[in-house]
């Protein structure tokens, strides 16, 4: 396919690029453009060139889909298609309109005059990769902008509108109307009046104080990157700007974008990029099934979650009929979003008006029947089947053939409450996560029968609501849950072994995980988790679910709400204590268990909790519940706090290598008193790691 359009006009070469969706700067185009350039030169009926692109504006940048292939480095480069461009003989003009970023910047400032329009996005967010502008983007924007400015957009990686650029040297020239037109009457005036070519490269940087100045954003920069190491090297990348001649700064640009490009964390980070890619597409779904058209949704329940639930929708401007069972219900789940609102207005974030807008796309009611004409229903009732049961059964009755019936229940069975209705079919999973207006997962439960374009039909909602989603078989937890009690499991058998609560949470927090989980259940309520055992073990008597948390709960320790579970609290405060009286209840149970406390080690509590997810992680994706381990890293990266620069549990054990992982579990399911049921390596795991290969490299089913 010709990814570029060559056209002269009045003696201007006009390269349209021609790759959509943005025209990123894949291979193609850019030996396209190369031989572009070196056409236009050798043309004597061309005296100056303009690059342009079509549809969504210049260049988004590189290709994605090079990433990590031969392709991304093949000849010609990146850096050599922009010496080309400012070596080209006749002047080369750039001419800026909607996307222009990342090396699609860096190409228009190698260009020797930019041209742009209003509405133009300009950004090198290379920052949010954990890289830095590898293509002069560190030290032409410098010499165009200046050090600060410059040094905002390169450790921001944020977006700027043209509009507020367009009297600074990035432009030469700038204004409404049509772009290409401008530009080439532009180019016909370089050439009129003879300007010649303009090169970034050759322009002074001067800055009085720029040591002073590099050295208070490289304490600013380290105070807030944590254990990001590109941004401060972005600042390294600018002072060789400021400090050394152009080709020596190029030179150590160069050299800062290959130590980052090998760094953990940026693995972590393009990881994570593709994989939220890779999430919107369903194995055995083709990408282009018809989907339903979604225009009204029926919220049931405005408790916590449908209250969430009904904000995420409002936010994407979908009309929601929420639908209770009682008046006071209704009025305190109206009442509570309305209160949430408030940061958002105090922030600023969001005004009266817009507000206002959104609430009236609220519909409240305790009557079924105003549900008939929706084209989705989202349940959030009690999780109890016999509630779901006649939510369903009402649902089949009233709301219209072709609606989509989706229960955001945690551990029910969807398959049952499909079978609640004559069109299961219909029926889907949508698992929302508290505080559901506020969280980016959504497991997309997939039911047995659940229809292929109800399934593509829910992927296009998430991205409506921006959020990020998964898609899940059915079992007990789905991915996210199923994991998180592995994960639990293991860390109340640390307790046993001897540890102390805030020593295996400051051993996971060090990690990086967001929050330790123990004062995750001190969050959430130490009471949900106490119900649910008690549940368990009326349904299976012969099977001990105890765990210490009962005893906490029996003296009435929920955690935060009642100021006191695994750690005490001052009133009004979520700041965790030690408390003497847990420790004094956990030794007893120890004693009582039989357990005799040893030493725990931070790294043994990191090891026996990550890896316990790891296993389950591989055994759900053996089982087909999640389509690749990609979509697992997504579920604990947004849904259970697992650091970025981990990349997920996945593929932090792709990295640590799965035949240590297998080994590691091996030798804690050989432990006295381990549960081998547990700790032996899933036999997925086992296989990947004797055939030395990783997670990511498992092509899974769908289930
Ligand atoms: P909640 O108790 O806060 O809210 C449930 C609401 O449903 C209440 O307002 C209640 O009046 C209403 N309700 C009950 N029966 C009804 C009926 N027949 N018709 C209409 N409304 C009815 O509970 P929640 O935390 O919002 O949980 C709701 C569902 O979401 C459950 O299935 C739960 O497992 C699931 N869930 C909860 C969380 C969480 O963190 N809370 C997370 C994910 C999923």
């Amino acid at each position: 396919m010709n990814k570029l359009s060559f056209e002269v006009k009045d003696g201007i070469a006009v390269l349209k690029f021609d790759n959509p969706p943005v025209n990123s700067l894949g291979l193609e185009l850019r030996q396209a453009l190369v031989a572009a350039i070196q056409r236009a030169n050798a043309d004597p009926g061309v005296e100056a060139i303009v690059l342009i692109g079509s549809g969504a504006g210049f260049s988004g940048g590189a290709d994605i889909r090079e990433f990590g292939t031969p392709k991304a480095g093949a000849y010609p480069n990146l850096r050599t298609v922009i010496s080309e461009v400012e070596d080209s003989a006749k002047p080369v003009i750039a001419a800026i309109g909607g996307v222009c970023m990342g090396g699609g910047l860096e190409l228009a400032m190698g260009c020797h005059y930019r041209v742009g329009v209003p509405g133009a996005r300009i950004a090198l967010p290379e920052v949010k990769l954990g890289l830095l502008p590898g293509a002069g983007g560190t030290q032409r924007l410098p010499r165009l902008l200046g050090v600060e400015a410059a040094l905002n957009i390169i450790v921001s990686g944020a977006t700027v509108a043209s509009e507020k650029l367009r009297d600074t040297p990035l432009f030469d020239a700038f204004g409404e109307g049509d772009l290409q037109e401008n530009a080439s009457s532009f180019a016909r005036k370089v050439v009129a009046e003879k300007r010649g070519r303009k090169r970034v490269r050759d322009m002074k940087l001067d800055m009085p104080n720029a040591e002073a100045y590099l050295q208070f954003a490289r304490n600013t920069v380290k105070a807030v990157a944590g254990p990001y190491p590109a941004p401060l090297a972005c600042i390294e990348a600018v002072a060789a700007a400021v400090e050394k001649p152009f080709d020596a700064g190029l030179k150590r640009e160069r050299e800062l974008f290959t130590t980052l490009m090998l760094s953990p964390e940026s693995a972590a980070l393009r990881h994570i990029f593709q994989a939220e890619r890779a999430a919107s597409h369903i194995l055995d779904v083709p990408d282009d099934t018809p989907i339903r058209p979604i225009a009204k949704v029926g919220v049931i329940g405005a408790g916590t979650m449908g209250g969430g639930i009904t904000m995420s929708l409002i936010n994407a401007g979908l009309p929601v009929v929420l639908l209770e069972t009682k008046q006071d219900a209704l009025d305190r789940g109206l009442a509570t979003i309305r209160r949430n609102y408030q940061g958002a207005l105090r922030k600023g974030t969001l005004n009266e008006a817009s507000l206002a807008q959104r609430l009236a796309l609220i519909t409240p009611t305790l009557d079924y029947a105003a549900l008939s004409d929706v084209d989705l229903v989202i349940e959030a009732v009690f999780e109890s089947m016999e509630v779901k049961r006649q939510v369903f059964e009402t649902l089949d009755r009233v709301v219209k053939q072709g609606a989509i019936l989706a229960s955001n229940t945690s551990a029910l069975n969807l398959n049952d409450i499909a079978n609640f209705t004559r069109r299961p079919q219909d029926v889907i999973g949508l698992h929302f996560f508290s505080p559901a207006n506020v969280m980016r997962l959504l497991e997309v439960v997939r039911g047995a029968k659940t229809a292929p374009d109800v399934l593509a039909t829910a992927m296009r909602l998430s991205k409506t609501m921006g959020k990020v989603a998964v898609v899940s078989g059915v079992c007990d937890g789905f991915i996210g849950n199923r994991m998180l009690a592995r994960y639990g499991a293991a860390a109340h058998d640390l307790l046993m072994a001897g540890a102390l609560p805030q020593q295996v949470d400051a051993a996971l927090q060090d990690f990086g995980m967001a929050m330790g989980p123990f004062r995750v259940g001190d969050l959430a309520g130490l009471d949900i988790g106490w119900a649910l055992r008690k549940r368990r073990s009326a349904e299976f008597p012969d099977r001990d679910f105890s765990n210490v948390s009962d005893i906490l709960c029996e003296a009435g320790r929920f955690g935060q709400k009642t100021g006191a579970g695994w750690y005490k609290y001052a009133p009004g405060s979520r700041h965790p204590i030690p408390d003497p009286t847990v420790t004094a209840i956990i030794e007893e149970y120890r004693r009582k268990k039989g357990f005799t406390p040893r030493n725990v080690s931070p790294q043994e509590i990191v090891e026996r909790c990550i890896y316990a997810l790891i296993n389950e992680g591989a055994r759900i994706l053996e089982d087909g519940i999640a389509q690749r381990a990609s979509d697992i890293d997504l579920v604990y990266l947004n849904g259970y706090g697992f650091p970025a620069y981990r990349g997920g549990p996945m593929f932090y054990a792709d990295q640590t290598g799965l035949h240590d992982v297998a080994r590691a579990l091996q030798s804690i399911a050989a432990q006295p008193g381990s549960d081998s049921s547990v700790w032996t390596p899933a036999p997925l795991l086992t296989q990947l790691a004797q055939q030395g290969r990783s997670f990511s490299e498992f092509k899974g089913s769908a289930k």
